[in-house]
């Protein structure tokens, strides 16, 4: 099985990343986890270039791209011929919500770069952790310095927010819609209920 988490800056992903490794783990699962941009050496350079570097938007969607094709050729399928299931924090969600939906790039380009890249690859499902924006800001602002994505104002992560929740509703077989407001632990029994759905 293939499961990304997607989310908005600041919506509390990572905290429950390591719940779900943990708890899978503890289930036998085998399981390989990676990020997004990211996930292979390569892929940490392009990650590195477009998260400082000033770029054209659809330069930024392409290294995006680039970087998710050597993550799925060297991460993904190998994990998941190998029977391991694959663990990705963003995956191509994050190119419609942050690069459409964020920067307005036109979503029929992304549309085809998925299908360029990744045409038969889907994950089987997609934590979306959801957060009012003034909830998100405030916890980034309390744990770490920004990078460029994260200094963007308020319209661009309402922009950004709106095309994940429009996506979940156009994916509901895949998409879960997790109440990031909630408590930590409230969200993890969630996020087990799920899970123990995935291994019935
Ligand atoms: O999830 P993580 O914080 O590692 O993401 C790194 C940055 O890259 C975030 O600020 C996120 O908003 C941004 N990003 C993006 N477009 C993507 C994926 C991530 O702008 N497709």
């Amino acid at each position: 099985k293939f499961i990304t988490f997607e989310g908005i800056d600041g919506a509390g992903k990572s905290t429950h990343i390591a719940f779900v490794g943990d708890y899978l783990k503890n289930k036998g699962i085998k399981l390989v986890s990676s990020r997004e941009p990211g996930g292979t050496p390569l892929g940490e350079k392009l990650r590195d270039l477009v998260l400082h570097e000033k770029m054209h938007l659809e330069t930024e969607a392409l290294l995006m791209f680039a970087s998710r094709r050597e993550h799925i050729a060297q991460v993904i399928e190998p994990a998941l011929h190998s029977g391991a299931w694959a663990i990705s924090d963003r995956f191509t969600d994050a190119s419609f919500a942050y690069q459409g939906g964020g920067r307005g790039m036109d979503l029929a380009k992304l549309e085809a770069l998925e299908q360029w890249v990744h045409p038969h690859l889907q994950p089987d499902l997609t934590l979306l952790f959801d957060v009012p924006l003034e909830v998100a800001r405030a916890r980034l602002d309390a744990t770490r310095s920004l990078d460029k994505f994260e200094q963007e104002k308020a319209d661009f992560f309402a922009a950004t927010r709106n095309e994940y929740l429009r996506r979940a509703t156009q994916f509901p077989a895949r998409f879960r819609v997790i109440d990031s407001t909630q408590s930590i632990p409230d969200i993890q029994l969630r996020i087990a209920g799920i899970l123990d759905e995935m291994l019935a």
